[in-house]
């Protein structure tokens, strides 16, 4: 049985696609050089996951960034990969921002797919984004509605996927997965429920941008796991395409509500400019996914919500060190490319 690599894995969407992974039995590879403190509890998490886990599970941590890594080597070690190391964020894509976007997307995703070129993998699993499609005024974006991003981060997903398709040329068994809004136990700190169930617990008053009717299609992280796994284990075409979303569109006034809801406490809240880049409305057509990958959401929003706001105040205490036992008897030797070692980034 062949190992996965999970880039990013120990982020947001990356710790529970590893550890479902993990609970599927798969051998699994992580590569992740983040070290804030949620990074570090996801570390934590997984270690004694598998501290736990009888049989006893193999893991191997490289605690690198991607680009420094010979990734040819990386690729040969392993059967398929999950590629969620990037730079998520729209705002940030702005002005000077877009050189990490560019680097951390568009630039990093062509090494691996390069490195991908006349290795054996079954598949490599792209994160893409609703951001593709940019504003959806009505109806829901299928994927072969038109691509029309609103942000440069929008622009370096797209670039993403059309270099998914030009390897696919290359016999790289590339897919690429639309995320749309993904929430659930682990949020990005800076991704807008988590600022609006921080600020229902005393943090930061929340700030809505625009009128709060704007609308997202939230899809809970475990439907995005299941989803992740789904496309590991069924035969598809190189350069396939799917969205992964509720197809539930909630508003921003309506989810503030629906937290406060589960709460019990209000959420303070500021008014400002609408941000630019930001669409009005996501909203996910999911039949293909339905149809070719057998996935459909499975979470619903009262229980997502809860997830979320559960691990937010469990995460509040003061976390220790990740130290623990060792994953494995013999740790493996990390990779590292002689030439990159050298180069200035
Ligand atoms: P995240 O920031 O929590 O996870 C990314 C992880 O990758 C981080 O832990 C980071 O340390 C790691 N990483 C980044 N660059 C790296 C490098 N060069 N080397 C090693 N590790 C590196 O973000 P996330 O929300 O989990 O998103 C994962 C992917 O899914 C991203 O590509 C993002 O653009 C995409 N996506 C996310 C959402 C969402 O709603 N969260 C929606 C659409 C698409």
């Amino acid at each position: 049985d062949e190992a996965v690599l999970i880039t990013g894995g120990f982020g947001f969407i990356g710790a529970v696609v590893a550890q479902r992974m993990l609970g599927a039995g798969r051998r699994i590879v992580i590569v992740d050089n983040g070290r804030e403190v949620r990074q570090m509890r996801a570390e934590r998490a997984l270690r004694s996951l598998c501290a736990t886990t009888s049989p006893r599970r193999e893991v191997r941590i490289l605690r690198e960034d991607l680009g420094q890594l010979d990734l040819r080597t990386l690729l040969s070690d392993v059967g398929a990969v999950v590629h969620l190391a990037g730079r998520p964020g729209v705002q940030s894509s702005w002005g000077q921002g877009f050189v990490d976007h560019l680097a951390g997307n568009v630039e990093l995703t062509q090494r691996l797919l390069e490195a991908a070129v006349d290795v054996d993998l079954a598949r490599i699993v792209l994160a893409s984004s609703s951001s593709i499609y940019g504003d959806v005024n009505q109806g829901y974006a299928a994927e072969d509605s038109p691509v029309a991003p609103l942000s440069p981060y929008g622009v370096s997903k797209a670039s993403v996927e059309m270099l998914a398709g030009a390897y696919a040329h290359r016999h790289v068994p590339a897919v690429v997965l639309r995320f749309f809004s993904v929430y659930g136990r682990g949020q990005r700190p800076d991704m807008a429920l988590a600022r609006a169930i921080d600020a229902s617990f005393g943090g930061p008053p929340f700030v809505i941008r625009g009128n709060g009717h704007q609308e997202r299609d939230l899809t809970h992280v475990d439907d995005v796991a299941r989803a992740v796994h789904a496309t590991l284990t069924t035969p598809l075409a190189p350069g396939a395409v799917f969205n992964i979303g509720s197809g539930h569109p909630i508003s921003l006034r309506r989810l503030l509500a629906a937290v406060e809801a589960v709460t019990g406490r209000r959420i303070p809240v500021e008014f400002a400019d609408p941000s630019p880049g930001d669409p009005v409305r996501t909203a996910a057509d999911h039949r293909r996914a339905g149809a070719i990958l057998g996935w459909r959401p499975q979470v619903t929003l009262a229980e997502g919500l809860r997830d979320q706001i559960r691990d937010h105040t469990a995460s509040r205490f003061p976390i220790p060190a990740a130290e623990g036992p060792p994953m494995v008897a013999t740790p493996l030797p990390t990779v590292r490319s002689s030439i990159s070692a050298s180069s200035p980034r």
